[in-house]
């Protein structure tokens, strides 16, 4: 642990500066900086964080020397201030307050007042000549200290309050006068011994160190903990302990407090914005207590402050150079600030501030990429209402647009609800008076915030804002009953009922109205077109740029992409086009017929229909790459399920349905997804991407004659041998000869292959022989290298991801370690080959942030995702750029350094001896070079047992006719085993040609 462990701050020096967040965490080294810039901060200390890492690691216990540290700290603050902590004629009071280097706002405690005491009330009261004040401030550190330290139930004191209240007929807290809160605060003691067994504590020492405890403790609380969890917050000490003198903005009405934020924190319009309560401590504007005032009426009342305050706020803003979200009080007429921090903003704020302060000059393009996080990008692709149904329903009420977007959800009033009412699958929209931390877990899993207190500035406000959730705080309108029933303007709702709020007009609706995508504003273009450029002008090695792609198999789908950014289609799955109702059923038809005439007599009818969609894409594609993945999913997904469905099919064939029963059932697989799909069907069946690869020739031809730029790119699935591809290309390259011969017109179309099998990254080098790009179908990757499912990895994941046996899911981000390292070893392998081998991936992981800078840094030209996640992707892939920029990475990074260094990829020729990533085939294989030379497929099958089970067909049957060493590999023992313990394999080779 360091020496110092107390930073001391006041009389216009301060121990620590803003550049020791990590030490002071970001409230203590802000308050030091502020001091050393002459802004009227309150004086203090701050306890670090190192000290928050000692206490775990000792076991709660302090290290040597903290306390006599802490108390020279005391020392110090009572000669700056000249008071004595809680002296009985005149006490100094201090705040005790978290703050980590991270904000985490609300989710760590405070304690407001220490060193109140029983005769300390009574020489506040003496001094100040306000005994109201003195029996307030008593009251309130008691209730706080009491719910924090003491761990008292905070609704003990809650109630209190009210009957009190109750009994005097009065709403506002400042009504109460002097003795109602003397008599409050005997109540508030008996209260405190009864649920702890000991009186309230009056020696201000004592106070202290508990304050202090409770907020170390705080650091690993329960909601901190979720918090950190849920803002993927790592690798922090924990958090630093703030001691500051107190001022008071309940002192009466020339005292006040707020907080303010240098810019608009929802809409990003610079204009100062912010609210305040008079005669108020922080907590009532924060809590959502009592509805604050605008911080613009602030000017009238009081205009020296009001502009002293806006000095303050531009200072800050410039000095900072980032929107500042600032807390001030002001205490008998005199401002001071008690805290200033970067401003939690929304996803429209984020990218306007960022767009403003590169035009204002007070940042750098690079910096603005930097500073929006791909969850604002995310926030501004939220669903907005239907502007007809927004037109046509009448609002029930209208509360503050406190966190833009619109959501529809079904009514629940409490979080615990939420969080079980959502994990039964249903959306709901979490309707409260206010929020406060604890309701953290119930708001992640809500479609939306509704309450009916608090301003922009609310709990409520700031963490829906921060979560990208859309939220309408203080609608008056809205009364909540007992958790069961609401009032919404006049008209009852109950739990589960839907309504619909609009987080950016602030608006209330009943029902579940219909919700659509929003469109890309001005200064998010501005702003992606610098990420574009960012991305586009970076070079690694070969390397050049690093392109977004979007999946998508629909013209309507791949005309938003297109709009959003995507500069081609990295995955276009064909099966989908197949469930279109018009081609299902000729689809089905061909699964089941007999021979191959009349299979491809079906084929017939679905290639027009096919070429079709290719026309529609190729087209709202403008001539940006488009991969057209061919047929990848097993038969037996397409065949009929139900009744109705066999009974229309048998209708449609003129079949009986015992019959078409019968045949289906040979169409069954026990592990589908391992057995006969992807390229396995077009080795078994060419005819079916004979068809379709026909149906792309002919959108070509047709794209060609209309002048309609096109490029065509064919990707064929689940390969795991380059025998496949040895295979299957030639009878693509004859299909698009003929037709484009046919047609007098020539397009060119590159052929080239998922790596989306273990196997088939492994053997990558001789795979890119018959490849012309790859791209890695990572969400099988990852499934079969963790062999994991899918489809049923949700029943233990979760529990995985509890007990920390992995840190993310791996589907989601991508597994570097494992999965990564096969990709890295296929990069490598494929490019030893062909050094300008184009290489995307096209799993989810393509619009995953983590995962792009990972896919930047190995080297791959471009990343492919869903058509919503686009924007986000060209600026994850930007700052991946950014970055990187400068290091050595894998992929090379010539940008800026002008070297290239990819120049070790290509000088890779060998294959990388002991490659973690393959140790046994990287150490034993010829590589590339040698599979460059030779049929590679040859002495693949020399080697391996797979032969056994292919024997039944004519052509496996040759090869394993003529290779005797496969016949000595098929006595291998777990050959032997695998084949004689599975019947179903056999049944599957046996039934295979009686129908498909
Ligand atoms: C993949 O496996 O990553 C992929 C893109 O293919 P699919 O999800 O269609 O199996
Ligand atoms: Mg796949």
């Amino acid at each position: 642990m360091a020496n110092k462990n107390v930073y001391f701050f006041g009389n216009g020096k301060a121990d620590g500066d803003a550049k020791m967040k990590l030490v002071l965490g970001g409230k203590g080294a802000n308050l030091a900086e502020m001091t050393n810039l002459g802004i009227p901060v309150p004086p203090g200390f701050t306890i670090s964080t190192d000290v928050c890492a000692a206490y775990y690691e000792n076991k709660n216990h302090y290290p040597k020397g903290i306390k006599e540290e802490v108390e020279a700290g005391l020392k110090k603050l009572e000669g700056v201030m000249k008071k004595k902590l809680g002296d009985p004629s005149d006490p100094l009071l201090v705040s005790v307050r978290s703050g980590a280097a991270v904000s985490m706002p609300g989710m760590m405690d405070t304690i407001l007042n220490l060193g109140m005491s029983d005769k300390s009330v009574k020489g506040l009261a003496a001094k100040t000549g306000n005994p109201r004040f003195a029996w307030d401030a008593y009251r309130r550190l008691i209730q706080m200290y009491g719910d924090v330290v003491l761990g008292v139930d905070h609704d003990h004191f809650e109630s209190a309050l009210h009957a009190v209240k109750k009994s005097k007929n009065i709403e506002l807290d400042t009504d109460l006068t002097a003795s109602d809160l003397e008599k409050l605060v005997d109540e508030y003691k008996r209260i405190v011994k009864k649920d702890t067994g000991k009186d309230f504590p009056q020696d201000p020492i004592d106070q202290l160190w508990g304050a202090i405890n409770a907020v170390f403790g705080s650091w690993m609380c329960d909601r901190a903990i979720k918090y950190r969890k849920i803002e993927d917050i790592k690798g922090l000490k924990g958090t630093a302990v703030n001691i500051q003198s107190m001022v008071f903005g309940n002192f009466g009405d020339d005292s006040g407090t707020g907080v303010c934020f240098s810019r608009d924190p929802s809409t990003g319009v610079n204009e100062f914005y912010g609210e305040y309560l008079m005669n108020a401590q922080g907590e009532d504007v924060v809590a959502g207590i009592r509805t604050p005032e605008r911080i613009s009426t602030l000017e009238k009342k009081n205009p020296a402050i009001y502009k002293q305050l806006v000095g303050i706020k531009n200072k800050l803003e410039k000095y900072f150079k980032d929107m500042q979200d600032m807390e001030f009080t002001v205490q008998q007429g005199v401002l001071y600030i008690l805290q200033t921090r970067n401003g939690k903003r929304a996803g429209t704020a984020s990218v306007r501030c960022a767009v403003d302060m590169v035009a204002e000059g007070l940042i750098d393009k690079n910096t603005a990429i930097m500073r929006v996080t791909p969850g604002h990008l995310d926030q501004l692709l939220h669903p907005m209402i239907d502007t007809k149904s927004a037109k046509q329903a009448k609002a029930l009420t209208k509360g503050l647009n406190a966190s833009p977007g619109a959501a529809t959800g079904r009514i629940v009033f409490n979080a615990k609800d939420a969080e079980a009412w959502s994990a039964r699958g249903e959306k709901v929209l979490l309707v409260r008076k206010e929020t406060s931390p604890e309701d953290i877990g119930g708001m992640v899993v809500s479609q939306g915030i509704l309450t009916s207190t608090g301003g922009m500035t609310s709990h409520a406000a700031v963490v829906a804002r921060g979560m990208g959730t859309p939220c309408v705080a203080g609608a008056k309108s809205v009364l909540v009953g007992n958790d069961s029933t609401v009032d919404i303007g006049g008209k009852m709702y109950k739990e589960g009922d839907w309504i619909t709020i609009d987080g950016s007009s602030g608006e209330v609706f009943e029902g579940k109205l219909p919700l659509v995508a929003p469109a890309i504003s001005k200064d998010m273009n501005t702003f992606l077109k610098w990420c574009d450029d960012v991305r586009a002008t970076s070079v690694r090695g070969k390397i050049k740029g690093f392109a977004v792609r979007t999946n998508a198999d629909q013209p309507e789908d791949a005309k938003r992409a297109f709009d959003f950014g995507a500069q081609g289609i990295g995955l276009c799955r064909t099966e989908h086009m197949f469930f279109d109702k018009d081609k299902l059923i000729h689809f089905r038809a061909m699964i089941v017929a007999e021979t191959e005439a009349e299979r491809k007599e079906l084929l017939k009818k679905i290639l027009p229909l096919q070429q079709k969609d290719f026309l529609g894409i190729f087209k709202a594609m403008e001539g940006r790459p488009v991969t057209i993945r061919l047929l990848d999913p097993p038969l037996h997904e397409f065949v009929p399920h139900t009744k109705e469905e066999i009974a229309e099919l048998a209708a449609h064939l003129n079949e009986s349905e015992e019959k078409l029963t019968a045949k289906i059932g040979t169409l069954v697989e026990s592990n589908p997804m391992l057995g006969h799909r992807g390229c396995r069907l077009a080795v078994t069946y060419p005819e079916i991407y004979d068809m379709q690869v026909e149906a792309i020739a002919l959108a070509a031809v047709e794209c060609a004659k209309q002048k309609i730029p096109v490029k065509p790119e064919i990707m064929i699935p689940i390969v795991v041998t380059a025998r496949e591809l040895k295979l299957l290309r030639p009878n693509a390259e004859k299909i698009l000869d003929k037709v484009f011969t046919a047609a007098g017109v020539k397009v060119p179309v590159s052929i080239g292959t998922m790596i989306e099998v273990p196997r088939a990254a492994l053997r990558s080098g001789h795979i890119s022989h018959y490849a012309d790009f790859f791209s890695f179908g990572t969400n099988d990757l990852t499934q079969m290298t963790f062999a994991f499912s899918r489809d049923d990895v949700a029943s233990f994941l979760p529990i995985y991801l509890e007990k920390n046996v992995l840190d993310v899911d791996p589907f989601k981000t991508i597994d570097e370690d494992g999965v990564g390292g096969l990709i890295e070893f296929a990069i490598k392998e494929g490019r030893n080959v062909k050094p300008d081998l184009k290489i995307g991936i096209c799993g989810e992981h393509g619009g995953d942030p983590t995962t792009i800078d990972f896919c930047y840094r190995v080297g791959l030209s471009y990343v492919s995702c869903s058509p919503f996640r686009v924007p986000l992707a060209r600026l994850a892939g930007a700052q991946a750029v950014i970055n990187n920029t400068g290091k050595n990475i894998k992929g090379g990074d010539a940008a800026k350094t002008g070297k290239p260094a990819t120049a070790k990829v290509k000088g890779s020729k060998k294959p990388a001896k002991g490659d973690k990533s393959m140790p046994v085939t990287s150490g034993k294989k010829p590589a590339a070079k040698k599979a460059a030379k030779k049929p590679a497929a040859k002495k693949t099958a020399a080697k391996k047992p797979a032969a056994k089970k292919a024997v039944k067909k004519p052509a496996a049957k040759k090869t394993a006719a003529k290779k005797p060493a496969a016949k000595k590999a098929v006595k291998k023992p777990a050959a032997k085993k695998t084949a004689a313990k599975k019947p179903a394999a056999k049944k599957t080779v046996a039934k295979k040609p009686a129908a498909i």
